[in-house]
């Protein structure tokens, strides 16, 4: 038995939509993508198709299709298929055309589409999704959720994601199911300039039916990722020379956002990938905590999504300020290392300083893992072992403080840390909140059945170390037996 897993940065609607539709993560060469979009077509004639999941990296011909290609395959319809990433996508002509792509930044005659072109044209695709069909995709992605022993998470809505509506009706449809689903943290990714600002945003989402919101953070951009070169680096991506991607915000932006927040009583947070976006972001900390105080910007557990290329004096200054690291492990074992797209993308040497997992632990900065599905699943365990094994073997961490991140550890990280209102935060304790998840880890079922514990004992912590050799030594992970939220069932195998 375990506290429920929490994953710190997820998608809800965007993962029902792969669930449901086109996953191409498994395609291997440009011509697969092409058969799947054409197999979509003839399976729903007449309807958009909506894929994810290409990476050029692992297609044979070393690129994603282009918009020619999608036209003969998605015969002349909508066709938006995005990068692993989400930073970039290829679309159809069809597709280009009502969205008004051409001449847009980041708008490409091959197809391909990043920065205000993708956001246009995700515009042109997600903010159609008829209500119904969104609560659908919405309860998909929940309950598969639950089904990985997720009890609570932590949505990262944005204005170039989804509508105010998606996140208003994902909030209502995890609230009426008082913990039948997993508890969502509604974040939304709007600029500040001011506190006034800050609470007219706050103001008008509860206006829109929004009744908590843990804070103005999560997919508010920096920069944007590495795969697609959108990253913001202080030198050149090392295979494309002159490119150093792309800095959306700077220092005083960022510090008018955290101030506003701050002061509002708001988790402030940045989605932030690349070394110059790191520095953008920690210099805009460092200048409120200059107006504000450093103990008003602890105090109030902002954030910083991905924070993947942060170096030892980067650290120094999260630790310092109190940030919270909402990190992906799966990101590592997917891009890390000498020899994935890390080091295609930066070269060896800066590659293996991303993700310094082991950096930020031994600092004392407060680690919350997450999977960013769609981009990678629901897969807490595959975090865990991920953490383990960092492909870069310093930066490894302990099964203890991987599930620390992953669990009850954190859920003060999310806003007020507790969504059920009851005033209960943390893991597993006796009398505490009814909130836990079951594994079976081995087939034969406990070796080790213990009679009923002693409840006026203060609760023991589980041996861990055989499940850590079992993550490391490649072994399936524990299944879930039971997933319950507040004395409710949110999952049991059927
Ligand atoms: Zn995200």
């Amino acid at each position: 038995m375990l506290p429920g897993f929490v994953d710190a940065h997820v998608h809800v609607t965007e993962t029902g939509l792969l669930l449901a539709g086109l996953d191409l993560s498994a395609a291997r060469s440009v011509v697969e993508v092409l058969d799947l979009v054409a197999a979509a077509v003839a399976a729903r004639p007449g309807r958009p198709v909506l894929g994810h999941g290409w990476d050029e990296l692992l297609l044979a011909e070393g690129r994603p299709p282009s918009a020619a290609e999608l036209d003969r395959a998605g015969a002349g319809g909508e066709v938006y298929l995005s990068r692993v990433d989400v930073h970039s996508a290829v679309v159809s002509g069809a597709l280009a055309e009502r969205s008004r792509l051409r001449g847009l930044p980041g708008w490409d005659a091959s197809g391909r589409v990043e920065r205000d072109a993708h956001h246009a044209v995700r515009h042109a695709t997600r903010f159609g999704i008829d209500p119904a069909d969104r609560r659908s995709l919405q309860l998909l992605a929940l309950r598969s959720a639950a089904a990985a022993g997720i009890t609570e998470l932590h949505e990262m809505s944005a204005p170039h994601v989804a509508p105010v509506a998606d996140l208003v009706d994902l909030v209502a449809l995890s609230a009426a199911a008082q913990g039948t689903l997993p508890d969502v943290v509604p974040y939304r990714g709007e600029l500040a300039g001011s506190e006034q600002d800050a609470r007219r945003i706050v103001a008008e989402l509860a206006e829109a039916g929004l009744p908590r919101l843990a804070g103005l953070a999560g997919d508010l951009m920096v920069d944007g990722s590495i795969g697609s070169r959108t990253a913001a680096l202080n030198d050149d991506y090392a295979d494309a020379p002159g490119q150093r991607g792309h800095l959306y915000l700077d220092a005083e932006q960022v510090r008018d956002h955290v101030i506003g927040c701050t002061l509002a009583g708001l988790q402030a947070g940045f989605h932030v990938i690349g070394d110059a976006a790191v520095d953008s972001v920690l210099a805009g900390f460092e200048a409120a905590a200059a107006v504000v105080g450093p103990a008003a910007i602890r105090a109030a557990r902002h954030r910083l999504e991905h924070l993947e290329a942060v170096d030892i004096a980067g650290v120094a200054t999260v630790s310092r300020l109190g940030l919270i690291a909402s990190v992906q492990p799966a990101f590592d074992t997917a891009w890390g290392g000498t020899e994935r797209m890390y080091a295609v993308r930066l070269g060896p040497r800066r590659a293996v300083r991303l993700n310094p997992f082991a950096t930020m632990a031994a600092a004392g900065v407060r680690l919350a893992f997450g999977s960013d599905s769609p981009v990678t699943p629901f897969a807490p365990w595959e975090g865990l072992r991920a953490a383990l094994l960092h492909r870069t073997p310093q930066q490894r961490i302990g099964l203890e403080t991987a599930l620390w991140a992953h669990t009850g550890g954190f859920t003060e990280v999310g806003g007020p840390g507790d969504v059920s209102g009851s005033g209960e935060v943390g893991g597993l304790r006796v009398a505490g909140p009814a909130t836990f998840t079951c594994w079976r880890t081995d087939p034969a079922g406990p070796a080790d059945l213990k009679g009923p514990a002693d409840l006026a004992e203060p609760m023991k912590p589980p041996d861990l170390s055989g499940l850590a050799e079992a993550l490391t030594a490649g072994e399936p992970v524990p299944e879930c037996a039971l997933t319950v939220i507040r004395g409710r069932i949110a999952f049991e195998p059927s």
